[in-house]
C-alpha cells in the first residue's frame, strides 16, 4: 500500500462514519476497524494501533456526549490528533546552533539513501547560509568515498576521506579535527552501513562516536522496508543515540506505517523526508502538515 492509500483509506472510512444516520457504537467500531486495517496494512506495528483505538475511544465517549455535539467532528480530530500524536515522540530534535561546530553523525543501513541524505542535509544548509562540511567514515562499502566525494563537489561542499586507510574511527577523527580547525559549523559523519544489523557495524558506530562525540545522530530509514522498521530502528536506538530520523524515497511506493514505527521505535522525531534522488529532493518534515496531506 503506498502512502497515498493509506491516508486515502482513511479519509474513506472517516466518510463512511460520517454519512451514517446515527452515529453509535457500532459505526465508531467499523470506521475504528477500519482505520485500523489501514495502518496494519501499511505495517504500523500492531501495538500503536491498539494503542490508537484505546485512545481515541477514551476521547470519543458517544454515551457521555450530549446530542448537540457534532460526533462526526470528534471522531475526525481525533482520529487527526492521534495520527500527529503517533508521529511525535514528545520532545524535539537537537537543532544545530550557528558559531560552534555541530557534528552530526549519520547511521543507517546500507542503500537506505544514508550517503546521500548526508549531501541533501549538508546542501539544505548551505543555502541557508552555514559551512557545512562532509567526512566519510564508510571504509566497508567499495566506492562510498567516491560517491560522497562526487556529490560533495557537485555541492561544493568541503569533504575529507581516504582511499588507503580502512580505520573508519581513524578517519572520522581526523575528518572532524580537520573541520573545527577550519571553523565549519556543520561537520556531518558518514558511517558504514553493511547489509544487516550485524554487532560489528554496531560496534564501529560506538567507536565513530565516541571519538566524534556527535551532537546528534540521525537514523536513516528507507520508506519501503515495510514490516521490518520498527525492529530496525529499535536496533539502532540500542547501540547509537539515535534523536532524529529521516526517512528516504517518499517519492517511491513507500508504505506509510515506516516514519509512524521508526518514531515509535526510536522516540526520536522525523526531522526530513527525502523524496528524490536529486540533491534538493529534501523536505522538512512538518507533522500537522504531513497528516493532513495523507488524509488528502
Ligand atoms: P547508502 O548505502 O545508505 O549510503 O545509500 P545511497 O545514498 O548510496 O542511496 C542508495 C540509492 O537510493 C541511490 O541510488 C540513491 O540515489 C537512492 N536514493 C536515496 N535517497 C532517495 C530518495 O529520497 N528517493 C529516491 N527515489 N531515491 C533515493
Amino acid at each position: 500500500m503506498v502512502l497515498a492509500e493509506l491516508g486515502g483509506r482513511i479519509s474513506r472510512a472517516l466518510q463512511q462514519m460520517s454519512n451514517a444516520t446515527v452515529i453509535d457504537e457500532d459505526v465508531l467500531k467499523e470506521c475504528l476497524n477500519e482505520i485500523s486495517r489501514a495502518l496494519f496494512s501499511a505495517d504500523v506495528q500492531f501495538k500503536m494501533v491498539q494503542n490508537m483505538q484505546a485512545n481515541i475511544k477514551k476521547i470519543v465517549n458517544l454515551e457521555e456526549l450530549a446530542a448537540g455535539h457534532n460526533k462526526r467532528r470528534i471522531i475526525q480530530e481525533a482520529v487527526f490528533n492521534e495520527l500527529c500524536a503517533m508521529l511525535d515522540p514528545g520532545k524535539p530534535a537537537f537543532t544545530p546552533k550557528k558559531g560552534k561546530p555541530n557534528v552530526i553523525m549519520f547511521v543507517g543501513l546500507q542503500g537506505s539513501g544514508k550517503t546521500t541524505t548526508c549531501t541533501k542535509y549538508a546542501y539544505h544548509y548551505q543555502k541557508k547560509g552555514w559551512k557545512p562540511a562532509l567526512v566519510c567514515a564508510d571504509t566497508f562499502r567499495a566506492g562510498a568515498f567516491d560517491q560522497l566525494k562526487q556529490n560533495a563537489t557537485k555541492a561544493k561542499i568541503p569533504f575529507y576521506g581516504s582511499y588507503t586507510e580502512t580505520d573508519p574511527v581513524k578517519i572520522a577523527q581526523e575528518g572532524v579535527d580537520t573541520f573545527k580547525k577550519e571553523n565549519c559549523d556543520l561537520i556531518i559523519v558518514d558511517t558504514s552501513g553493511r547489509h544487516k544489523q550485524e554487532a560489528a557495524l554496531f560496534e564501529e558506530m560506538r567507536q565513530v562516536a565516541e571519538v566524534t562525540q556527535p551532537d546528534l545522530v540521525i537514523f536513516v530509514m528507507d520508506s519501503s522496508i515495510g514490516q521490518a522498521a520498527f525492529d530496525q530502528a529499535q536496533a539502532f536506538k540500542q547501540s547509537a543515540a539515535v534523536g532524529a530520523v529521516i526517512i528516504t524515497k517518499m517519492d517511491g511506493h513507500a508504505k506509510g506505517g515506516g516514519a509512524l514505527s521508526a518514531v515509535a521505535a526510536t522516540k526520536s522525531p522525523v526531522i526530513f523526508i527525502g523524496t528524490g534522488e536529486h540533491m534538493d529532493e529534501f523536505e522538512v518534515f512538518e507533522t500537522k502538515p504531513f497528516v493532513s496531506r495523507l488524509l488528502g
